[in-house]
């Protein structure tokens, strides 16, 4: 059994779902995606940081011909109104026609995929779908459904399987949440 509660950084977090409920449910979503997709050859975009352990499980887990590619978001204040503008750093890939499955660590008020999605969708490709390990809904501030959910989580900030908290966490195998004794602040 992992510890039940952890220290990172000055904060502390309580075993929220544990490795075996998560490799459980990555296995069916796998075998979902696997249906959906047979004789497609998807291609799965994994965003950097927190997804590279959910895409890398979520991939093994396929029955069917796959491919996969990682980019990074960067955000900055653009000069338009439109606010801020993310640039896809390693989105080297030829994606025309393509049937593309985004792979998230967790969709919160839906600002990153809201503003990534136009820019994808300028290059063409055949399909785009979303599949997140986590999304909290309570926090949805866009109109963003991912199609692929691992679990739906409350709107509270959780740490483990790729998701950090400043920097550490990422190698934890279980999904801790923040404790409600934790210091209160900006995390
Ligand atoms: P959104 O643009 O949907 O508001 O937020 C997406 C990003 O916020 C995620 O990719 C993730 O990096 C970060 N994020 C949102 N909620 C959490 C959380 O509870 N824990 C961690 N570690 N990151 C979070």
């Amino acid at each position: 059994m992992p510890s039940s509660t952890i220290q990172v950084h000055d904060k502390s977090f309580e075993v929220f779902i544990s490795k075996e409920k998560i490799h459980e449910r990555i296995a069916e979503l796998a075998e979902q995606i696997s249906k959906d997709y047979a004789g497609l050859n998807p291609l799965f975009i994994g965003i950097l940081n927190g997804s590279f352990i959910f895409a890398s499980d979520l991939f093994r887990a396929l029955s069917i011909d796959a491919e996969i590619s990682f980019i990074k978001l960067a955000s900055y204040k653009g000069t338009s109104s439109s606010g801020n503008v993310i640039t896809a750093i390693g989105m080297d890939e030829n994606i025309y026609q393509r049937h593309i499955i985004i792979t998230e660590d967790i969709v919160d008020t839906g600002k990153t995929m809201v503003t990534f999605l136009p820019e994808l969708l300028q290059r063409n490709p055949a399909s785009v779908k979303i599949a997140s390990f986590l999304s909290k809904p309570e926090a949805r501030q866009h109109k963003i459904e991912p199609d692929y959910i691992g679990f739906e989580i409350p709107n509270k900030f959780v740490v483990g399987y790729g998701l950090d908290y400043d920097r550490l966490g990422r190698n934890l195998p279980d999904l801790y949440i923040i404790s409600s004794n934790s210091p209160e602040g900006e995390v």
